[in-house]
């Protein structure tokens, strides 16, 4: 058994100076069973724990480390920036560097405003919406995560999903009464929350494909209808890709599925393991935002050297090559997968984009957040801790992905493989 002394005592002192003893709530391990492990260091596609064990990592800080850990270009040009001063709240040619960036490789972004997490950038890119169309309603789907802002914490997915939460105590009636959900891939229920609200919806949001409710990709075309939708109703189409992007493909999701957004959210892989996030859309849009225009959102902290430093330097290493590189490595694990599924009579589901990938204990297909509910919570537990006695770090939640990086080796993949082949033989039916 792994020793993990160090951890559970660190997490006895954490529980009395944190609510849960975490700053994030699915760090907590709770659906799994297990204390959380807490994390020493990392480089290329591993990590430490306090206690000494290491592990293959497949959460990669829950994204953002598409190069792996501590990568020595990144972190070499960090030192250089840090050396200089760590912020000035001020404009810096950093900030002109990744804006530019972004982009040149977003298809649908001609303007950017950085800030400083996911949450920042979905909470603003909806104030936006509501400030160019002058409408109140949104409409977000059922399982979907866009981070933690009252109009967008409804029928949430994440750790809200993992800890089996209602709708969270604290956001006003009269902010939630704005939110409208439908199920994902449902395109008819898009259609009648249109008939109904149609003048009112300032914007459809959606994670291009779903990666807070477990791995789901869009049915074909899905995109595309509610590109349609938005269009006929005059509401803005905002894709979420704080997940996806940069991390479907090397275009975002939208590049690979060839859908065109009003506003895009950014974050994880455009900082590279710091703190940025961003939302990005047609100039005539984005003039809406402060100083352009009216509509307010700023940050003490926004545009920060270092995270500028850290993204640009993920951005400018990633090349298309790499993402197929990945996807080959993705198909070995899937094909792992699918024989300890066989061999072991233990029903899955496989979803997987581009270097998306999520599995589910499920016999029935994973369409949306009500399919994924259906996978069995109790397999998926006794497979994760089965996981971390081989070595092998994955998501403590059913309702999260895998992620994997440019430094996983095929070694780390054959290594994982036969993990899976050992944690399915030990799953109690
Ligand atoms: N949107 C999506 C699609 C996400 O996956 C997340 C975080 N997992 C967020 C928004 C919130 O981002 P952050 O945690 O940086 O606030």
């Amino acid at each position: 058994m792994t020793n993990f002394t160090k951890s559970i005592d660190a997490y006895k002192e954490a529980v009395e100076l944190m609510p849960g003893g975490v700053n994030s709530p699915v760090r907590a391990f709770k659906s799994v069973g297990m204390n959380p492990i807490f994390i020493e260091s990392g480089k290329g596609s591993k990590i430490k724990d306090i206690d000494g064990n290491e592990y293959i990592d497949y959460v990669l800080s829950w994204g953002p480390l598409i190069l792996g850990h501590a990568d020595d270009r990144v972190i070499e040009k960090l030192k250089a920036v840090a050396e200089k001063g760590t912020s000035f709240g001020a404009s810096s040619l950093l900030e002109n560097k990744l804006a530019e960036l972004v982009i040149e490789r977003v298809p649908s972004i001609e303007m950017v405003r950085m800030v400083s997490s996911g949450t920042e950038a979905t909470m603003s890119a909806l104030r936006l919406a509501r400030g160019y169309t002058g409408r109140d309603k949104i409409v977000k789907f059922e399982g979907s995560y866009h981070g933690h802002s009252d109009s967008l914490l409804i029928k949430a997915g994440s750790g809200v999903a993992t800890l089996g939460l209602p709708d969270s105590p604290g956001v006003p009636e009269n902010v939630a009464k704005h939110t409208i959900t439908v199920p994902f891939n449902d395109i008819e229920s898009i259609r009648k929350a249109f008939e109904v609200y149609g003048d009112d919806i300032a914007a459809v949001i959606a994670e291009p494909v779903c990666g807070n409710m477990g791995v789901v990709p869009p049915k074909e075309g899905f995109l595309q209808q509610v590109r349609e939708i938005t269009k006929q109703h005059g509401s803005l189409f905002i894709l979420d890709e704080v997940m996806t992007g940069f991390r479907v493909g090397y275009h975002c999701a939208q590049g690979y599925f060839d859908v065109e957004p009003d506003i895009t959210c950014l974050a994880k892989v455009i900082g590279g393991g710091l703190p940025v996030g961003a939302f990005g859309g047609k100039r005539e849009i984005m003039e809406h935002i402060a100083p352009a225009g009216p509509v307010y959102q700023a940050g003490t902290l926004s545009g920060n050297p270092l995270a500028m430093t850290a993204g640009y330097e993920t951005l400018n290493a990633l090349t298309k090559e790499d993402y197929k590189v990945i996807e080959k490595k993705i198909d070995r694990l899937e094909e792992g997968f699918r024989q300890a599924s066989k061999k072991h009579e233990i029903p899955i589901q496989i979803n997987r984009v581009g270097s998306m990938f999520g599995i589910f204990f499920s016999e029935e297909p994973v369409v949306n957040f009500e399919t994924a509910q259906k996978s069995n919570l109790d397999y998926f537990s006794q497979y994760y801790r089965a996981m971390i006695e081989e070595g092998i770090y994955l998501p403590p939640s059913q309702f999260e992905g895998l992620f994997l990086s440019t430094a996983h080796t095929d070694e780390d993949i054959e290594k994982t493989v036969q993990a899976i082949d050992k944690a399915f033989s030990k799953i109690e039916k």
